[in-house]
């Protein structure tokens, strides 16, 4: 049985298999969470990123490319690229479901048995807040259910407003 909380904390300290990022399609860095990740990584991180910029040109919206983590203290970066929220619109909320799908599929590939994801696109992305944790826990729920090898997903919030949505919604304390 696989546990799923959220959490309230700085995802760059976590001691897990694997962080998520959220990416752009450069994969060349940017603000928020992937600023503080990249930060604190170090310059192997923003390496390894350009080597598979190179490789693939890129990650396209909705999907994940996996990285070692430099100096974090996770062992996997999972730069997943959400969508930037343009308006209610099916194939947007889609790119995120995809996001979050194509980053335990990474995970799963790569044998990790803990992942910790940050709130995708609900920063400068834009996406609402309440909407995105739904379509991100019907997503993980989904996912789990035909995959039994990942052992824990954390929603780290990093705001309040985000760390209340998701209490609400996984029914926790
Ligand atoms: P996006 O461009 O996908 O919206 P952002 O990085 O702007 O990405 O925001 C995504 C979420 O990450 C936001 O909810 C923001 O509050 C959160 N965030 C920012 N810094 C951190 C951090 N160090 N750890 C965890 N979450 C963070």
């Amino acid at each position: 049985m696989t546990s799923l909380e959220c959490i309230q904390a700085d995802i760059t300290t976590l001691e897990v298999d694997a962080i998520v990022n959220a990416a752009n399609t450069s994969l060349l860095g940017g603000g928020g969470v992937d600023g503080a990740i990249h930060r604190k990584a170090g310059p192997q991180l923003l390496e390894e990123c350009r080597a598979v910029r190179n490789r693939q040109g890129g990650c396209p919206t909705g999907e994940a490319v996996i990285t070692g983590a430099g100096r974090l203290p996770a062992k996997f970066v999972i730069h997943a690229v959400g969508p930037v929220w343009r308006g209610t619109h099916p194939k947007t909320e889609e790119l995120l479901a995809s996001a979050y799908r194509h980053s335990l599929e990474l995970a799963a590939a790569n044998h990790v048995k803990s992942i910790a994801f940050p709130n995708i696109s609900t920063g400068i992305y834009g996406f609402p807040k309440p909407r995105a944790a739904e379509i991100a826990i019907a997503e993980v729920t989904r996912f789990l259910e035909t995959n039994s090898s990942i052992q824990q997903v954390l929603f780290v919030c990093f705001d309040e407003e985000n760390f209340d949505i998701y209490k609400a919604m996984l029914g926790q304390a």
